[in-house]
C-alpha cells in the first residue's frame, strides 16, 4: 500500500515551536549571530580547499544595526549567503539544517566550528519580530534573492539586489504589549550586553554603531555625539590562549568581567583536557565567603560554552556539592545539546568533565595546602566548613577526596593542622586521634576530660564547629587510626604505674551512691575516674554518641 505522508498544520507547529523551545526571548540574537558565524564559517571552510579563493580575516565581520525609528533591527553577515534554492530549502522548511549538510558533505571531523545542526534556531526571530525580511547573495553569483515572513502565514522568495556577498536579515520588531518589552532590542546597550553574554567568543568581529558623548576639540565645556563602529565582542576566549602568555591578571580580570565575585580569587586553574573527553576549563577559588553561601540561595555551577557559544550559566552538575565555591567555566565541543541549546542531551560526556574536574579541584587544593600554606588556610577559613559537609554528606562516600583537606585546630600547634600531620607526629604508645569538642578553643582547653591525653603528651584536636564530630564519625579511622572523644568512657589509655589508680573504698562507694542518687535522673552512674589531674570531676558517655553530639541532635527538629 502506498504511503501516506504526513501533514502538519506548520502554522501552529511553528507557534507552538518557537514559544516553547526557548526560554528566554534575548537567545534570537545568538541564534542569528551563530548562523553568520557559520556562513563565515563556511568561506573558510572552502578557500581551504579552493586555490581560487583566498580568506582574509578583516574582510568577515558580523554587524547589528538598531533602528529605532522604523522599529529593525539587522544582523548582517558577510558569509557564504544563500542562493533561491537555499532560501526554499534552509529557511522554508523547518528543522532543515543547512548548516549539518554542509558538515556531512565535507566531512569536517571534531574540532570544526559550525554552530548549526537543528535547523530551527532562525525562526527564533519570530519571537521578537513580525515580519522577517531576508536578503542574501551567494558565493559565486551575481544575483540576490529576498526572503519574507510574516511568521505563521508563510513565505515568499523574490529577486532582489545586493552589491556584496552575504546576508542581511531585518527584522521588524514587535510592539510592545503590557506583559512584554519588545523596545529593548532596539537600545544599542542591551543588544552589547546580550552579544556579551552569549556571543562574547565567536571567532569574527561583531561591529555595533556605537554613539558617545565627547569634548569638542579644542573646546573647554563643549560636547558632541560622535558614532564610531566598535567591535563588542572579545572574540578569543582567554581559555583558548595559551597559558604561557597569559599573567594572574589576565585571570582576574576575567573573573571580575565575568563577575563571577568582587572578591580577589586565592588561585586561578586553567583546564585544557585532550583526554577521553576535549574540554577547556578556567576555574577559580575565591577569596571570599560569598555573602549568601551558606544559605538555601546559593546556587553552585559552571558557565557552560559548547564551542564559544554559551549554553548555560550555571551548570550545577558540573560541580559536586562539597566544591560548590568554586567559580568559572567550561568550553566543549564535545556536547550533545538538545535542541534549543540550552540543555544537554545525554549527560555522558558531561559527567565526564564532572568528574575530571572535581579531580583538578582537589588537586590544585592539595598543592596550594603543600606549597602555599598560608593561602591554604585562608582558603579553609572561608570553606572549611563546606569541605566538612562534604565529608559528612552522602555517608561519608567522598572521605577519599577530601579527608586530606581537612583541618583541626591543634593542642600542641595552637593552630590549624591536618590529620596527616597529627598521624604522622603520634608517638608509637598512642592508639587513636583524640579530639575534643566544645564552644571555642579556650573552653576546649579547660576541659577537664582533655588533662590525662595531653598530660600524657598526646596530641588533641578541637572541634569547635557542630559539623566537625559528624563529619569524622563519617570518616571513621584516618590512616588505620580511629578518632576518639576525650569525653568517651574507655579513652584507651594506660594509667601510668607510679600513679596511684583510683580506688574505690567504701567511704567512696557511699559517696558514690549518694551522688548518683541525687542525680538520679541526669547521669546513668557515678563512678571513680582514672583521667582526672587537677580536677575533682568530669562528665564522660559510653558508646558511640558523645555529649556534644548529643547536645546537636536534640538541637534538632524531629
Ligand atoms: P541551524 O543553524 O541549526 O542549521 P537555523 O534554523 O538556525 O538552523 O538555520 C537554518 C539554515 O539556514 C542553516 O543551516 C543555514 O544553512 C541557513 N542559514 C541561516 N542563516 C544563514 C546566514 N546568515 N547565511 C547563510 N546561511 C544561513
Ligand atoms: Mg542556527
Amino acid at each position: 500500500m502506498a504511503k501516506k505522508q504526513f501533514k502538519a498544520e506548520s502554522k501552529r507547529l511553528l507557534e507552538m515551536m518557537i514559544n516553547s523551545i526557548y526560554t528566554q526571548k534575548e537567545i534570537f540574537l545568538r541564534e542569528l549571530i551563530s548562523n553568520a558565524s557559520d556562513a563565515i564559517d563556511k568561506i573558510y571552510y572552502k578557500a581551504l580547499s579552493d586555490d581560487s579563493l583566498t580568506f582574509n580575516q578583516e574582510d568577515y565581520y558580523i554587524k547589528i544595526t538598531p533602528d529605532k525609528d522604523n522599529r529593525t533591527l539587522t544582523i548582517s553577515d558577510t558569509g557564504i549567503g544563500m542562493t533561491k534554492e537555499d532560501l526554499e530549502n534552509n529557511l522554508g522548511v523547518i528543522a532543515k539544517s543547512g548548516s549539518l549538510a554542509f558538515k556531512q558533505e565535507n566531512e569536517l571531523k571534531d574540532g570544526h566550528n559550525i554552530i548549526g545542526q537543528f535547523g530551527v534556531g532562525f525562526y527564533s526571530a519570530f519571537m521578537v519580530a513580525d515580519e522577517v525580511t531576508v536578503t542574501s547573495r551567494a558565493l559565486g553569483s551575481d544575483e540576490a534573492y529576498v526572503w519574507n515572513s510574516k511568521g505563521a502565514d508563510g513565505y515568499t522568495v523574490e529577486p532582489g539586489t545586493k552589491a556584496t556577498v552575504g546576508t542581511d536579515i531585518v527584522l521588524k520588531i514587535k510592539p510592545n504589549t503590557e506583559d512584554d518589552n519588545y523596545d529593548e532590542f532596539l537600545e544599542t546597550y542591551r543588544l552589547q550586553n546580550i552579544v556579551k553574554k552569549y556571543s562574547d567568543f565567536i571567532r569574527y568581529p561583531i561591529k555595533m554603531d556605537v554613539t558617545r558623548s565627547k569634548k569638542k576639540e579644542g573646546a573647554e565645556n563643549e560636547w558632541e555625539d560622535v558614532t564610531e563602529e566598535q567591535t563588542v565582542n572579545s572574540q578569543v576566549p582567554i581559555w583558548r590562549k595559551n597559558k604561557n602568555e597569559l599573567k594572574d591578571e589576565d585571570y582576574e580580570n576575567f573573573y571580575f568581567e565575568k563577575r563571577y565575585g568582587f572578591d580577589k580569587p586565592i588561585k586561578h586553574l586553567h583546564v585544557s583536557a585532550d583526554g577521553a573527553v576535549v574540554y577547556n576549563a578556567i576555574l577559580f577559588i575565591p577569596g571570599q565567603t560569598p555573602f549568601d553561601y551558606y544559605t538555601k540561595e546559593y546556587e553552585k555551577g559552571l558557565e557552560l560554552y559548547s564551542n564559544g557559544v554559551l549554553i548555560m550559566n550555571k551548570c550545577g552538575d558540573l560541580l559536586p556539592d562539597y566544591f560548590s565555591f568554586v567559580k568559572g567555566m567550561v568550553d566543549s565541543e564535545d556536547l550533545s545539546l538538545n535542541i534549543s541549546r540550552e540543555m544537554l542531551q545525554h549527560d555522558r560526556q558531561l559527567k565526564l568533565i564532572a568528574k575530571n574536574i572535581k579531580n583538578k579541584i582537589k588537586s590544585a587544593l592539595l598543592s596550594l595546602l603543600k606549597d602555599e600554606r598560608e593561602k591554604y588556610e585562608e582558603f579553609y577559613k572561608a570553606f572549611g566548613r563546606q569541605l566538612k559537609f562534604g565529608a559528612y554528606s552522602d555517608y561519608g562516600a567522598h572521605k577519599d577526596d577530601l579527608q586530606d583537606l581537612l583541618m583541626f585546630h591543634s593542642s600542641k600547634e595552637k593552630k590549624l593542622v591536618t590529620l596527616d600531620e597529627y598521624v604522622s607526629r603520634m608517638p608509637e604508645d598512642q592508639k587513636f586521634i583524640y579530639y575534643a569538642t566544645g564552644d571555642s578553643i579556650e573552653r576546649i582547653e579547660k576541659l577537664p576530660q582533655a588533662e590525662l591525653v595531653t598530660d600524657k603528651g598526646y596530641e588533641l584536636l578541637y572541634f569547635t564547629e557542630e559539623i566537625d564530630e559528624f563529619a569524622i564519625k563519617m570518616l571513621q579511622k584516618y590512616k588505620d587510626k580511629e578518632f576518639k572523644s576525650v569525653s568517651s568512657g574507655d579513652l584507651g589509655i594506660e594509667p601510668d604505674a607510679s600513679e596511684d589508680a583510683a580506688k574505690e573504698t567504701d567511704e567512696a562507694k557511699e559517696l558514690f551512691e549518694y551522688m548518683q542518687g541525687l542525680l538520679s535522673d541526669k547521669v546513668k552512674k557515678v563512678k571513680a575516674s582514672k583521667r582526672l589531674k587537677s580536677h575533682p570531676v568530669c562528665l564522660s558517655t559510653e558508646g558511640e554518641i558523645t555529649i556534644e553530639m548529643e547536645k546537636v541532635l536534640n538541637a534538632m527538629p524531629n
